[in-house]
């Protein structure tokens, strides 16, 4: 386990990532009944982009940063609440800190909610018990996520939302054993909400992915992607999408507005691209380029 968070943390892929994790957790909490988040590859839960890995990198400002000092306005409500999620974890700890998603989700959970939060590298997993453990409605489990999430599902609460985000270390060929996991976890939960991170650096394993996706026979599943070069660029990560099954109502209409939005504050590049896609169920995108996934 090579994979540390620490260097990557606030990237445009993060930021992506992140506003879409606010506007799943702002469809759950839009009914009373009490919901549990499911972080299968939780990090390290903050991250302080002063200290030397994130200095290192600089990757930040490809996402963070580039967000920070934009003179786009009128951000859309996710981007609105993301922007207010961040200035308030550095006003908590008064630095250029940024939130990972089990930050992110905990600052959105209400006291009938609940967490469970997964990583199995051993200093990251002490980090966030140190951080979070406190909290009764969070349970940190140092645990290896395949066989995890497997376990956990369904929670008793019946209703939620587990976050996928693996390192794609062991998966970064063929990204075949996230979908067997999601395939089994969805099987045992059918109307658990899923959200699966993928990174987008070669067209063909894409469509590769999404034609596994597809056989699974999940019935309701979407993906949304921003790409901030052009997809088969060689130098590295073009861009990341996520797969959410059995999205909130007007997920997808949301999603659009918002990666519309993110578009050109992420990217110059006249080839960046985004898009939101049902891959099963709901309205089937029309547009040619679609066709061929
Ligand atoms: N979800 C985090 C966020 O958005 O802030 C970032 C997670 S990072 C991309 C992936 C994490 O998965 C790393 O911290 C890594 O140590 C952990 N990890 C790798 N393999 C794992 C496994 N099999 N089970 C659980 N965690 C794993």
């Amino acid at each position: 386990m090579n994979y540390r968070h620490h260097f990557h943390a606030g990237n445009f892929a993060d930021v992506v990532k992140h506003v879409l994790l606010l506007g799943l957790l702002d469809g759950l909490r839009r009914k009373d009944t009490p919901f549990c988040y499911i972080d299968t590859h939780a990090g390290v839960g903050v991250y302080d982009l002063g200290a030397s890995a994130a200095q290192r990198t600089l990757e930040f400002k490809s996402g963070l940063g580039r967000l920070k000092s934009t003179t786009a306005t009128n951000p859309p409500a996710w981007v609105a609440d993301y922007q207010k999620a961040v200035a308030a974890l550095q006003a908590e700890r008064a630095g250029f800190w940024y939130p990972g998603s089990p930050w992110l989700a905990l600052h959105h959970l209400r006291p009938q909610d609940r967490a469970v939060l997964m990583e199995l590298h051993p200093e990251d997993a002490g980090l966030l018990k140190q951080y979070f453990s406190r909290q009764a409605q969070v349970a940190v489990h140092q645990r290896d996520a395949y066989e995890g999430l497997v376990a956990l599902v369904p929670p008793k609460e019946k209703r939620g939302l587990v976050l996928i985000d693996p390192p794609y270390e062991e998966e970064r060929d063929d990204y075949s054993p996230v979908v067997e996991l999601l395939a089994k976890a969805h099987a045992r939960w059918p109307t658990g909400m899923f959200a699966l991170w993928f990174p987008i650096k070669d067209h063909q394993v894409i469509k590769r992915f999404y034609r596994r996706l597809r056989n699974t026979g999940i019935a309701k599943m979407l993906t949304t992607e921003l790409c901030v070069l052009p997809p088969d660029n060689s130098l590295g990560l073009n861009g990341s999408g996520l797969v959410v099954v059995n999205p909130p109502w007007q997920f997808d209409s949301r999603a659009r507005t918002t990666l519309q939005w993110l578009l050109p504050v992420l990217s110059d590049h006249p080839q960046a691209e985004w898009r939101v896609e049902w891959l099963a169920g709901e309205a089937p995108a029309a547009s040619p380029a679609s066709d061929e996934r």
